[in-house]
Parts: C-alpha cells; structure tokens; sequence
C-alpha cells in the first residue's frame, strides 16, 4: 500500500472513485488515459500485490542512494542493477541480494525485456544518457522513472514521452520533492491561497562544487549548473504559484573559469508567471543555498532548506509548518510503483519534466542572447 503518511485525503478520495470506476469498466477512460495506454495494461497485467521489482540502470552517487531508499520501500524492491563497472555487479549482489540472473551491462541491457522480475527501471546515469536508455527501457516493455533533469532539452523528453506512449508504458521524473509533505503544504497553500495571491517567489539552490574532471563540468554530458541545481528552483517557483511562467531573463557568473568553461558555474533567472506574480531564482555550484521563499498578498511563507534530502523546515506568518520527515525517495518509488499497480496516472509524469526543459531551454537562449525570451 502507498505510504499513508504521504496520502492527502483529496487523493484517497481519487482512488476510491477509481476503484469503483474500473468495476464499472470504466476507471482508465475516467482518468483520461490514452487508447494506447489502455491496450497496453490489458496486455502486461500487474498483480496489485505484487511488490515490483526495479532495477537501477547507474550505480554512482544518487543510484546508492536510491539502493538504500529500496531498503526502506514497501511496493517495490531491488530486483535488478544495469551498471558498466563489473566490480560493482559483485558489490551490489552481495550487499543487496540481487540475483546474478538480474544484473546487467549497457550492452546485454536490453535483454531485460525478457526479465518477469523487473517491472521498472529507473535511470541514474549521466542527462546525456537518459533519452537513450528511457526509450531503451520502453522498448523492453518496462515502467521508466527518469532522473532530472529528464534530458537535454525538451526535444528529447518529447521524444521520450512519444517512446513510452508506444509502448504504454508509465513514464515518471525523478523529482522527490512532490512526494515530500512540507513541500506538498507549499503546494496546497498556493493552490487554496491561503495567504492570498501569490507576489513574488524566491529561490536558490547550490552546493560547492570541486570535481573537475567530473562529466557535470562537460556540456556534452548535458553538465551545467541549471541542468543539475537549477531545475530544483525552477520547479519550486512552478510548484509554488501552480502556474506556467510566460516570460524568462537569464544571467551567468563565473568564479572559476579554469573549472567551468564549457557550463554555467552560477545562473539567475527570472520569470513572470499570468497572475502577475514574478519569481528570481538562483542556481550555483559555487555558493552551498538552499531556501524558497513565498511573498503573498496576506502573508509569506517559506522552506529553508527546500530541497534537501532530509531536514525540510517550512516556517510562515502564522509559524512554523511541521510536518513529517521522511525518506523522499521511498516514498517517490512507493508511489510510483502503486501508481503502476493501480493504473493510476503518475504524480510526475514525463510531461512535468518536459514543462522544465522548455524553460531551462528559454533560459540557455537567454544567456545566449541576453533577451528577455516569451514563452507563450
Ligand atoms: P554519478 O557520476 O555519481 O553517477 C553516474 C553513473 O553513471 C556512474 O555509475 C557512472 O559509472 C555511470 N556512467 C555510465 N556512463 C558514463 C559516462 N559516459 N560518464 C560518466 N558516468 C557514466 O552521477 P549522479 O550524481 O549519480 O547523477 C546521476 C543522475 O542522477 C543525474 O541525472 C543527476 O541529475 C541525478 N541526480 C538526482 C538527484 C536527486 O536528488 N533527484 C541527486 C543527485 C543526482
């Protein structure tokens, strides 16, 4: 079962209606489900209680983090890893107990297809990899979830979405903070405006970076500071007012141009959102930030930090806002795999990570232009 703790009773109340609408035959076109997608759900029936097997394709720094968080899951499990090291196929086998039958390479990856044990796949390997080994996965018949950001521009995550579209299976972005409860009372209270319209959004999110040979300092890896940090600020400022922004200006920084002359170091940017409400965000991989911060027309609220793994303290005019701590990426899996279980459509779908890339694309024409960019 998804974890309660993370279950706002709007959502029991979705997924009441929807188990009566599929008894009625009705559920998938209810929840607006494409035709494709419900062939396809038909054919690769999922036991709803079944614990579904991942496998992780990338075992660097956030591929252990997410075999730890599997740990801790209650509807899915380490089944299967993908990596192009053989001494961590040995490591992860004995750590976690995945079968030698369930270990794969970036050659044999795509005998997968073949694997009963393996429901979803989840990509942590370099931005430059995912579309290839996204609409790899969908090929093989499996359940993506991607890491941020979902590609290289949004060319990419359209081609992505299209791929698993054919092959209907469910795509999901990486994007833990929708699945963690303080950030979701952001998101109610600008939903109900319960400090009245939102003014202004600001937020910034950075870490020192100093590994320069590491493939986030080389363009072609899809490296860059608005790639890695600057989507978690671009999608606050959109979770925040729940609104597409119509305009973006951008501006970069160096501080070590030995170190970054081929990706931003430090960016800001600003959007202008329909409501009128205007956000300046900050991205960096020289200053260590992170808060968000909401100014309203009754009120301010705010995260500080937002986008941590642990630690998320929100605080407003009317006091601090306590919630949970909890493991954000057991709760993302967890839902994601109820959500494949149930046929529900997903918290984050590819569409939430291709609504990022075309601004995070805007934001590179910025820079190169020095233009304020339209978006619609
Ligand atoms: P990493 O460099 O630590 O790991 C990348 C993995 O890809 C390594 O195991 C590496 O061996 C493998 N790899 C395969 N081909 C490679 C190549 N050509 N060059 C370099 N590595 C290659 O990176 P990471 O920090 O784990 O990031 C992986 C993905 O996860 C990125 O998309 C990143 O944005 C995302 N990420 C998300 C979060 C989050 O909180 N959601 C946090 C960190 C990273």
């Amino acid at each position: 079962m998804t974890n309660s703790k993370i279950i706002t009773p709007d959502r029991n109340l979705d997924r009441r209606k929807f188990i009566e609408k599929t008894s009625l035959g009705l559920g998938a076109i209810t929840l607006g489900l494409s035709p494709s997608c419900l062939g396809d759900e038909r054919k690769k029936h999922v036991n709803q209680n079944k614990k579904l097997g991942i496998a992780l394709v990338g075992l660097g720094y956030y591929g252990r983090i997410l075999g730890e968080a599997l740990q801790e899951t209650r509807n899915c499990y380490l089944a299967g890893i993908v990596t192009g090291t053989p001494a961590k196929e040995k490591e992860w086998q004995e750590k976690y107990n995945v079968k030698p039958g369930n270990t794969y390479n970036y050659q044999n990856f795509d005998d997968i297809a073949k694997n009963d044990e393996i429901d979803i796949i989840y990509v942590v390997l370099p931005n430059s990899m995912h579309k290839e080994f996204t609409i790899r996965a969908a090929q093989a018949g499996k359940h993506v979830i991607c890491e941020k950001p979902m590609a290289l521009n949004a060319q990419e995550c359209r081609e992505m979405i299209a791929a698993c579209e054919k092959a209907g299976v469910k795509l999901s972005i990486g994007y833990r903070m929708h699945f963690e409860p303080t950030t979701q009372e952001i998101i109610r209270i600008g939903k109900e405006q319960v400090y009245g319209t939102i003014k202004f959004v600001g937020a910034s999110a950075g870490y020192t970076h100093n590994n320069v040979d590491h493939w986030k300092c080389k363009k072609n890896m899809g490296g860059g500071v608005m790639m890695d940090m600057g989507v978690y600020p671009l999608q606050a400022a959109r979770y925040a007012t729940g609104e597409e922004p119509v305009s973006v200006t951008a501006q970069t920084f160096v501080n070590r141009p030995e170190m970054f002359n081929e990706v931003d170091e430090t960016t800001t940017f600003q959007l202008e959102f329909p409501s009128g409400a205007v956000a300046n965000l900050h991205t960096s991989f020289y200053t260590s930030i992170n808060y968000l911060y909401v100014a309203a027309s009754e009120g301010w609220y705010s995260l500080n930090p937002f986008s941590s793994y642990r630690g998320i303290k929100g605080d407003s005019k009317n006091g601090p806002l306590n919630f949970p701590v909890i493991n954000q990426q057991a709760a993302q899996m967890d839902e994601v795999a109820e959500c494949v279980r149930q046929n529900k459509p997903m918290r984050v779908p590819g569409e939430e990570g291709l609504r990022d890339m075309i601004v995070v694309d805007a934001i590179y024409q910025s820079l190169a232009s020095g233009k304020k960019i339209q978006l619609s």
